[in-house]
């Protein structure tokens, strides 16, 4: 029986794949079409031939996967021999509903629809790329594999604002958070890196790429995260301003006449390192940092504090920490936020060793001495191959 899954993430107008066995990790074949239903689309397959790119108008998510099963036909490895096991498919928001990997029927797209409002963006584009899926493969089982779904198992005195209660109790505003898959995996990675049980272990987890989020993991559960109702709150991102005083979209109705659309916006697209320096880019915020820029300076300064104060906050929450673990983009990639984040921590048990934090390394690794009190761990996550195995794991329950 073959443990191979094809991870589908669809965006609005964008298509991932990946065909990965899920027991191994590995990738067998991955691509994407992005630019979909504009003039002039792009597909990318890297299959057993290569990578093979074509430009070419993909109207629809259904002409993108099509595109991408050919891809597989003519370039590798072919769909028909690899006998996939199912469809994993990527879903922003499984709201309090789902906390866990669920098989797609009917009910679920239901269910996933009536969630929409609160991912507009995002839900409409996995929905569509689930009913696509099903068309194309409609022999193989799909299942829905959640981004909320990790941090379900917050306390209600962590995922509960305070706000009027009517608010969460008939409109579900509360904390749902995000990039669980994420912080599933690489927490579970965290545990395994350290030889221990994840149920023995506590974790806080800084995932920081476009999109950043911390997240702090008692014994294998997610009891505190930083992205909230949507996944704008918290950390510092490359367009989103993360946590902000939650009356300045009134002040700038009032006082600069700006309409809530154009606040909203600007705090998911405008603002964070984008807003800060006019780069979204963490590369280029560095560049311009090095070169003197002193808002690239000032950007870097408060991304790094925000962490901080995230950190001293979960370590609060879990009394015990067992590992500090960076990942995703910037945080797998950038010695200087790790150090400007936790230096000055050892009070903590929170000590970087400088030789293996600036080494250039793609595996997961530890960058605090090995007799500190707390691991600071780099590791590289892998959402593909998490949704895989949460795939496989329902599929063959
Ligand atoms: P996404 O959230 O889209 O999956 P990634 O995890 O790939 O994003 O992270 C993208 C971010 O990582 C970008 O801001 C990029 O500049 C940053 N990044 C990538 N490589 C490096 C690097 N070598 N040094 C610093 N930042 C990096």
């Amino acid at each position: 029986m073959s443990d191979h899954v094809l991870v589908i993430n669809a965006g609005s107008s964008s298509l991932k794949y990946s065909l990965v066995d899920a027991l191994t990790g590995e990738v067998a074949a991955s691509g994407l079409a992005e630019r979909i239903g504009e003039s002039q689309g792009r597909q990318v397959h890297r299959g057993t031939g290569g990578e093979t790119e074509t430009t070419r108008k993909i109207p629809t998510h259904e002409d993108a996967l099509r595109g991408a099963i050919e891809a597989f036909e003519s370039h590798g490895p072919s769909l028909a021999d690899t006998a996939i096991a199912a469809v994993g498919h990527r879903v922003v928001h499984g709201g309090s509903r789902f906390s866990a990997p669920a098989p797609v029927d009917d009910d679920l797209i239901a269910e996933v629809t009536d969630l929409v409002p609160l991912a507009p963006l995002h839900n409409p584009a996995n929905l569509e790329g689930i009913r696509v899926a099903r068309r194309l493969f409609p022999d193989l089982p799909q299942v829905a594999v959640f981004d909320t779904a990790f941090h379900q198992s917050l306390p209600p005195h962590a995922y509960t604002y305070a706000v009027p209660s009517a608010w969460s109790e008939e409109h579900g505003i509360r904390r749902y958070g995000f990039h669980g898959t994420s912080h599933s995996f690489v927490s579970q990675e965290a545990a395994r890196l350290l030889g221990r049980d994840p149920a023995e272990v506590n974790v806080i987890v800084l995932h920081l790429g476009n999109g950043c989020s911390a997240s702090a993991v008692r014994a294998g559960r997610s009891v505190e995260t930083s992205m909230g109702l949507t996944p704008l709150e918290g950390l510092v991102m490359g367009t989103r301003s993360g946590d902000v005083d939650p009356a300045i979209p009134a002040y700038l109705m009032r006082e600069l006449d700006m309409s809530m659309d154009d606040i909203d916006r600007a705090l998911n697209s405008a603002s964070g390192l984008k807003g800060l320096t006019g780069e979204n880019d963490f590369r280029e915020v560095l560049r311009l940092r090095a070169s003197g820029d002193a808002r690239a300076g000032l950007a870097f300064d408060v991304y790094c504090h925000r962490i901080r104060k995230y950190v001293g906050a979960y370590y609060a929450v879990l009394e015990t920490l067992d590992a500090v673990v960076f990942t995703a983009g910037v945080g797998e990639h950038s010695a200087e936020v790790r150090a400007a984040s936790l230096n000055g921590l050892q009070r903590l048990g929170i000590i970087i060793d400088d030789d293996r934090n600036t080494a250039q390394s793609t595996q997961a690794r530890r960058i605090s001495p090995d007799d500190s009190e707390v691991a600071v761990l780099v590791i590289p996550t892998n959402e593909e191959w998490q949704i895989a195995r949460e795939t496989l794991s329902v599929v063959r329950r």
